[in-house]
């Protein structure tokens, strides 16, 4: 496999385009340039739900899959950022189709580059066009990197793993008493300091059944103008409940929000919503049958990811996690995380090795 030189080529020219989650355009042309260079795969769908691409043109059904992440994020700082790494999920499955196009296989492959798994519900609305497409896969794979685990270790577990996911932008808008500053007490800052102690309260009696996160809090008011509208993202995750119950939760708070004086209205908007993943033993079998890694299981913690979606249009299923370990404080979802360059060489090697043997 002589890859380094294109492998490092691709990565450079992804990792220095990162786009949002449901704007992956360059991204998405880049991917295309890429394919039109390559014989004997074929576009099922180019579209804003990201690129699907088979060995085998007019085939529906495939013996396997493979998925990466097409979005990177916006930081704290504001900067947009392949803070997750999903440039070298893209780069490893570009490079692995370079490689698969040039060898004789009797296998069906698909790869799916799918958009907005930060936020957005992308697996949701990629799989709906796939339905749609009447596409079947046997057995479906997604790799992710992991910088906390050397590039030479695999993390995999059967069964259920990661966490729910069920987060929602809350729109608030407060009575609005007139534009200026007066000395009576302000409906928006009693409503926000209310809001807050309605999601302590929440938070103090779920204990560690799951977790309840606010960010990107922000207000309308300005300078010389108070504010009326507070909007924050209200991300809930949990290991133990579905998200059936988390949904149930975020009713109880709205009503309590709604309760206070001083507000006019509330609206929610869902970002995000899936349940656990839950790995196919077999699958995950074959990942522990190489002897080229060092096996652990995965730590479930808080993360989560939308590819439980595709057990709608596959039998089989497995998430795993790879090496790409580089230096210390080298985080996901930060502007530290730096990928080991072998990471893309160990996930085509692991590709190769589960195509031959599913
Ligand atoms: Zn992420
Ligand atoms: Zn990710």
């Amino acid at each position: 496999m002589k890859t380094s030189k294109i492998e490092k080529e691709i990565f450079e020219i992804l990792h220095n385009n990162p786009e949002v989650s449901g704007h992956e355009i360059v991204t998405r042309k880049i991917i295309i340039e890429f394919l039109n260079k390559i014989s004997n795969f074929y576009v099922i769908y180019n579209g804003v739900e990201g690129i699907v691409v088979g060995n085998c043109e007019s085939a529906t059904s495939f013996d396997i899959g493979y998925r990466a992440e097409l979005d990177a994020m916006k930081l704290q700082s504001g900067e947009v950022f392949h803070g997750c790494g999903h440039d070298a999920h893209v780069t490893s499955l570009l490079v692995f189709i370079n490689y698969v196009s040039r060898i004789d296989t009797n296998k069906k492959i698909m790869m799916i580059f799918q958009s907005s798994e930060e936020f957005g519900n992308g697996a949701s609305k990629l799989v709906n066009i796939m339905e749609n497409l009447h596409i079947h896969i046997n057995n479906i794979f997604s790799v992710h990197n992991d910088p906390g685990l050397w590039p030479e270790s695999v993390a995999v577990s059967q069964g259920k793993i990661l966490a729910t996911n069920f987060s929602n932008v809350i729109t608030i808008n407060f009575v609005s008493k007139g534009a200026h500053f007066d000395s009576s007490l302000q409906s928006e800052v009693n409503g926000i300091k209310k809001t807050m102690e309605i999601l302590d309260e929440v938070r103090s009696k779920i204990g560690n059944n799951f977790v309840l996160q606010i960010g990107r809090v922000k207000t309308n008011g300005s300078y010389s103008s108070k504010s009326d509208k507070l909007e924050f993202v209200l991300s809930m995750r949990s290991i133990h409940y579905s998200n059936e119950i988390l949904k149930k939760v975020l009713k109880i708070i709205i009503q309590k929000i709604r309760s206070i004086d001083d507000v006019a209205g509330i609206g929610v908007k869902n970002i995000i919503n899936h349940d656990r993943i839950y790995n196919s033993k077999e699958l995950c079998n074959i990942i522990l049958d190489s002897d080229s890694f060092f096996k652990f299981p995965i730590n479930s913690a808080w993360s989560s990811d939308d590819f439980q979606n595709y057990s709608l249009i596959s039998d089989r299923i497995c998430y795993f996690f790879l090496g790409s370990y580089t230096k210390d404080r080298n985080m996901l979802h930060s502007d530290n995380l730096l990928i080991n360059p072998k990471f893309i060489v160990n996930a085509m090697y692991l590709y190769l090795f589960i195509l031959k043997r599913v």
